[in-house]
């Protein structure tokens, strides 16, 4: 596949910023979204309805625009807010439409959502520093809400603004960006291999750069055992199919909730900064066209419990994408390859040789040795008649590291040390102190093997 930007149109980004808002702020927010939650119910409760009856369904944006003038208003959601939502049925009906003719499994949308994104277009929001006016039902007092960061953008580049809730308020703004000017040879050629290890590994003619997923690794890893340690935590008070949650275990589900879209923004995060890096090497190199391992199909094989988790938490299409965006913002071709057989191939005799286990690389039938992601992103390169020659590697390589490593006061950490399946513990808590390991609280008596503290010993009353 080929993407070719002309270099005076300009690429659309997006960038997520936090909301600060005050609890009637908020409230009416969530209004907001739920309102549209109700405009999206409204929408496949009506053409269910329709397709029961047998008419035709309604699918296309103006007709469904006059559809909505004939309803009587959805809460504060203002017409351009329910229309956006119109936007949003049509575009995945349409998408499925498309798919189901292309021979893809596809559904048509019918789930129903509480909260709905509500997108609103250039000219019915108003941005002011760093409050920004949302629009609202006509008669409804001004709804401002206050953003926690800067927009990284200027005004007049903002086309829109997406209120969203992930684990709390967003703002997506969207901006329309000019590419960059750089000067680089479309004859250049680098070749990128995705992986878990290493989240991109580049090669050129002349050098080559490895982005560290070491932080990524830690986040996903102490993620998982935070999830499982909730789990084994809640099981019990988990409600039975058709019981509605107690309190407690609705508020158990927010956090849970929140602690989800965290872990998601921290991986989205160092993905991109990791792309960033490799644009920038890219920059630097003047290469012109990224040829990327394509990862697509990794999944459909059975590799055993552990890799096959491994692989489908690897957020890969979200790595190329963000490859992508970035590429195409720096002004730069990006084209995909199959990726088999490139991390098995030595890059000097181009004979097979069994699959490294490391990341050492090693040819039995010649003397080369090499970095294991680099010789899959030179076999790469290789694959559009670009890379580096059949002498070796390139002896310039450079390490980067994306991400921030979970940090010593995360409670994960904490949490993780106590179960002491940690040789070296996170620093600023009691069990650093060899004096406190062991028993923490003096005053539990000793007990007998077998014997369980939550289970005391019954008593036998004597007649
Ligand atoms: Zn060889």
């Amino acid at each position: 596949m080929t993407i070719t930007v002309a270099a005076p149109r300009p690429v659309h980004r997006t960038a997520l910023v936090r909301l600060r808002v005050t609890r009637r702020q908020a409230h009416r927010c969530y209004g907001l979204l739920r309102s549209a939650g109700d405009v999206w119910a409204w929408l496949l409760d009506s053409n269910w309805q329709r397709h029961q009856q047998g008419d035709p369904l309604v699918t296309g944006y103006q007709a469904l625009c006059r559809e909505l003038t004939k309803s009587d208003g959805f809460g504060e959601l203002s017409v351009v807010g329910a229309r956006s939502v119109l936007q949003r049925y049509t575009d995945a009906w349409f998408q499925a439409a498309a798919r189901r003719k292309a021979g893809v499994a596809a559904g048509f949308p019918r789930r129903k959502r509480a909260l709905v994104p509500v997108r609103c277009y250039s000219g019915t929001f108003k941005i002011e520093g760093q409050r920004v006016r949302l629009p609202v039902a006509r008669g409804r007092p001004e709804l401002w809400v206050r953003l926690a960061r800067p927009i990284p953008y200027s005004a007049e580049q903002v086309r829109a603004v997406t209120l969203l809730a992930d684990g709390g308020l967003w703002l997506a703004v969207t901006a329309a960006v000019p590419v960059q000017q750089h000067d680089l040879d479309e004859g250049r050629v680098a070749g990128v291999d995705l992986g878990i290890i290493h989240p991109y590994a580049v090669v050129t003619e002349q050098a080559g750069l490895l982005v560290s997923g070491r932080a990524l690794r830690a986040e996903s890893y102490l993620h998982l055992e935070d999830q499982k340690a909730r789990q084994a935590t809640a099981a019990g008070r988990a409600p039975k199919p058709g019981q509605r949650g107690s309190r407690r275990w609705r508020r158990h589900r927010a956090r849970l909730r929140r602690a989800e879209a965290r872990h998601r923004r921290r991986v989205h995060q160092a993905q991109h900064q990791a792309a960033r890096q490799v644009i920038a090497f890219a920059v630097q190199q003047r290469v012109g066209t990224l040829v990327v391992g394509d990862p697509t199909g990794i999944t459909d094989r059975d590799v055993g419990r552990v890799q096959n988790l491994r692989l489908r938490r690897w957020r890969r299409t979200h790595l190329l994408q963000a490859l992508r965006d970035k590429a195409e913002h720096a002004g730069m071709v990006v084209r995909l390859v199959d990726e088999r057989g490139t991390s098995s191939t030595c890059p000097a005799c181009c004979q097979r040789v069994p699959k490294p286990r490391g990341r050492a690389f090693h040819c039995p039938h010649c003397t080369f040795h090499g970095h294991r992601d680099l010789v899959g992103a030179a076999n790469i390169a290789a694959k559009a008649g670009g890379g580096p020659t059949s002498t070796g590697l390139s002896v310039l390589v450079e390490h980067r590291r994306a991400g921030i490593l979970p940090a010593r006061r995360d409670r994960r950490r904490h949490l993780h040390d106590q179960r002491r399946r940690r040789s070296c513990p996170a620093s600023g808590h009691p069990g650093d102190d060899p004096a406190s390991l062991g028993c923490r609280s003096p005053c539990v008596p000793d007990l007998a093997p077998g014997e369980d503290q939550a289970a005391p010993p019954k008593r036998v009353h004597v007649a």
